[in-house]
């Protein structure tokens, strides 16, 4: 049957309504009382301006991935995320730098990890996702690939911020301190990490995130991030997912790709997925963190199991939340 003029028109803006978005920007040891007026007013301004404009391109009818790049991207740019500028040093005094990007529609995936003069990792990982046949790009060899494809290069300390070059010095301390050399589990030093989750008006859900990983990281150390099923994972038949927290323990739980599991199988509901994989699996096994996930109707979850996580949302109604504190 053809549809009429009138009629098309009211079906292509029936899917474009159809369309909502979840963010973070980190989660771990975020107190309130730690917390000035003034640094809450310029988390909770970037975290509505990049969800506004995921959602606004959502809306325009562009593709998931666009619209997850280009959100993460506003994320990147802000020196309060632990994600491009504002990426957290390494134990050398470096930015090492993994993103990554997975579509539920067609399962492609992107991703690099340690790399330190790519301007915007997830814009990486999106060009590995459609113009590579892999997946995981890593260290040079990714950098060579971005910038044959015309990827901005920076130098490295265009990411420096002194507030995490203070959490370094702090971690450093510690790390003296600690008989096996490492340290203690971090909490407020690699807050941060950035993501994004979005059903697009196609009815595809992606879901991409985006890091510095942890502080004093050595030895080429890679998170969760960048790994596809640990940090990031999306599935149009259960959901899209991305972490954010301690990431070895997200690896060895796979957490993303737990939560579409256990929907897809045991036919739980996305909240309660996202939240016996976050508030009991995790937390048994003393993992920290948080998710953001969300469904192919357009349902979101962002369980965390930390003092708090930077998040957040436009439902499909166009309703908007952003918060960092429990409830
Ligand atoms: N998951 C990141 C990592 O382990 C860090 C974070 O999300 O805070 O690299």
């Amino acid at each position: 049957m053809q549809l009429s003029n009138a009629a098309q028109a009211a079906e292509t803006l029936q899917k474009k309504s159809n369309v909502a978005i979840a963010i973070h920007g980190g989660a771990g040891t975020i107190l309130k009382s730690s917390m000035t007026p003034q640094k809450e007013a310029a988390y909770k301004n970037v975290l509505a301006k990049a969800v506004k404009h995921g959602y606004s391109l959502l809306q325009e009818g562009r593709k998931g991935e666009v619209a997850v790049v280009e959100t993460i991207k506003i994320l990147e740019t802000s020196p309060l995320f632990n994600a491009g500028i504002g990426a957290v040093y390494t134990f050398d005094g470096e930015h090492e730098l993994d993103a990554s990007i997975m579509h539920g529609g067609n399962k492609n995936a992107g991703a690099v990890a340690g790399v330190k003069t790519i301007r915007s990792p997830i814009e990486a990982a999106l060009l590995v996702m459609n113009e590579s046949p892999h997946v995981m790009l890593s260290g040079e060899g990714a950098e060579s690939f971005a910038e044959e494809n015309g990827l901005e290069q920076v130098e490295n300390t265009v990411f420096d911020t002194e507030f995490r070059k203070q959490a370094l010095d702090r971690v450093k301390a510690r790390m003296q301190q600690a008989s096996n050399g490492y340290g203690t589990q971090q909490g407020n030093e690699r807050f941060g990490t950035v993501g994004a989750v979005v059903l697009d008006s196609e009815g595809n859900i992606v879901a991409g995130t985006s890091t510095g990983g942890m502080t004093a990281k050595r030895y080429g150390r890679i998170g969760d991030s960048p790994v596809i099923g640990a940090g990031t994972f999306a599935d149009n038949e259960s959901c899209a997912v991305s972490a954010t927290g301690h990431g070895e323990y997200f690896i060895r739980y796979n957490v993303a790709a737990d939560i579409c599991a256990r929907m897809k199988y045991q036919g739980l509901t996305l909240d309660d997925a996202a939240n016996t994989v976050v508030n009991e699996v995790l937390v048994n096994a003393g993992g920290e963190g948080g998710v953001i996930a969300i469904d192919s109707k357009g349902n979101i979850a962002m369980p965390f199991n930390s003092a708090g996580m930077y998040r957040a949302s436009v439902s499909k109604g166009g309703k908007v939340t952003v918060a960092i504190y429990k409830n």
